[in-house]
């Protein structure tokens, strides 16, 4: 660091004022964490400067032995965490992920079935902002209207309709568990690739604490930096039969030469992943979780689906009077950063949006525990109701992250 800051003074102040951020607020990001400075160490390496298109083995540059093994003991990492048959630690990112199982498996005007977006599906779902809505064609399943939990039977009436090409199961806003077991049936019924999206919950799935999606999906994607804990990143799983078709499609099809960086970075996530303490990280994460959506509930929000399953809840916002955009600003002001989330049949513009997201990830990392939550809690719903109150707030933050710190010092 002292080289960048003799080089780059600016850009150090900037890595260092961030540092400061996330230990000064709380970051209830949901796809956000704190990875651990070793897996910062491997993303920081020597490993950035290699060209290695291509796979283990079988690259188009020399001097990849090193970067082989890395690239080998995460691939052999995550069959074992994941239990599949096959692993791309290749993509750059989950939605780079999901690019090349769409070039695997589909061709472009392929109908794909996927969760629309307002009920928590992701952009990479059909959003015609995105290559998913421009180049395949669309539909969309969505939740029930009083219970917020998907609605299998609307699902399988669409792919009975639309006889999709591929089924994507997976969301970005969907708090309880996914009947991965309801959508290889729909799929095996119209003969659809069903992919599993589980950017949000895999880390959750490492963790043993949510019933995997491997067993079921033919692909497996997501990201690696949300509740798994390791770089930003993505990655695919799928079955033997299907390893070429998702290597060509990451390499050459859709990326150049791959971050080797991240991939060793990847590779160190999932060897921690694989303790037991990040087991009981994960069932940390869920109760948090759980403690958090209760706690706002008693501030007078409504949790969407009336709780969570998993690592993330969804807040209607609507009860205080105030649009999720407001409540982030609010929650902003006494360093609480949240982001704002359209609730399903929101009314509002997605710009305002009816709810917020609340994810318990970095918190359980820095190690707080249910009557943190509890606090965290009681803190949002003063910061949501008293803005006048927010320097107050803000000191009660500076609190509790004084005692349970993000990277502390020793
Ligand atoms: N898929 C889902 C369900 C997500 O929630 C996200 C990110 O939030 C992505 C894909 C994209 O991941 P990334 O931001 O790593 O590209």
């Amino acid at each position: 660091f002292e080289t960048l800051a003799g080089t780059d003074p600016e850009i150090a102040d900037v890595v260092l004022g961030e540092l400061d951020r996330l230990r000064g607020g709380l970051q209830l990001i949901a796809g956000e964490n704190l990875a651990s400075p070793a897996v910062l160490a491997a993303l920081g390496s020597t490993l950035s400067n290699k060209y290695a298109n291509g796979y283990p083995g079988r690259r188009d540059y020399g001097g990849c032995e090193r970067v082989d093994v890395a690239e080998e003991i995460g691939i052999a990492r995550a069959k074992e965490l994941f239990g599949a048959e096959h692993a791309n630690l290749q993509p750059h990112t989950g939605a780079s992920a999901n690019l090349a199982a769409y070039a695997a498996f589909c061709e472009p005007g392929d109908v794909v079935l996927a969760m629309d977006l307002v009920a928590g599906g992701h952009f990479t779902h059909g959003s015609r902002t995105n290559f998913s809505g421009r180049w395949y064609r669309p539909v969309a399943y969505g939740v029930h209207r009083d219970t917020e939990l998907i609605d299998y039977d609307q699902l399988r009436d669409l792919a009975l309709a639309h006889r999709p090409r591929m089924i994507i199961a997976g969301a970005s806003s969907y708090p309880r568990l996914i009947d991965f077991a309801a959508f290889r049936s729909v799929a095996d019924e119209v003969g659809a690739i069903l992919m599993v999206d589980a950017a949000h919950v895999i880390g959750l799935v490492a963790g043993k604490v949510i019933p995997s999606p491997v067993p079921f999906a033919d692909v497996v994607t997501f990201s690696t930096h949300k509740v798994l804990r390791g770089p930003r990143g993505g990655m695919v799983l799928c079955r033997a039969e299907h390893a070429k078709a998702v290597d060509e499609a990451v390499h050459p099809f859709t990326q150049g030469g791959p971050l080797m960086q991240a991939v060793a970075a990847k590779a160190v996530a999932m060897k921690e992943a694989a303790t037991i303490e990040y087991q009981n990280y994960a069932t940390q994460v869920v109760a948090n979780a759980t403690s958090l959506a209760k706690g706002l509930e008693g501030e007078g929000m409504r949790a969407v689906s009336g709780g969570t399953d998993t690592h993330l809840a969804l807040l209607d916002v609507r009860p205080l009077g105030i649009t999720g955009a407001e409540a982030v600003r609010r929650c902003g002001a006494a360093d609480i950063t949240l982001d704002r989330n359209e609730i399903p049949f929101d009314p509002a513009p997605p710009a305002d949006a009816s709810g917020i997201r609340v994810g318990s990830p970095s918190v359980t990392t820095q190690g707080m525990t249910e009557p943190e939550m509890v606090e965290i809690a009681r803190l949002i719903g003063r910061a949501l109701r008293e803005p006048e109150h927010a320097e107050q707030v803000a000191a009660a933050v500076g609190m509790l992250t004084a005692a349970h710190p993000a990277y502390p010092r020793d």
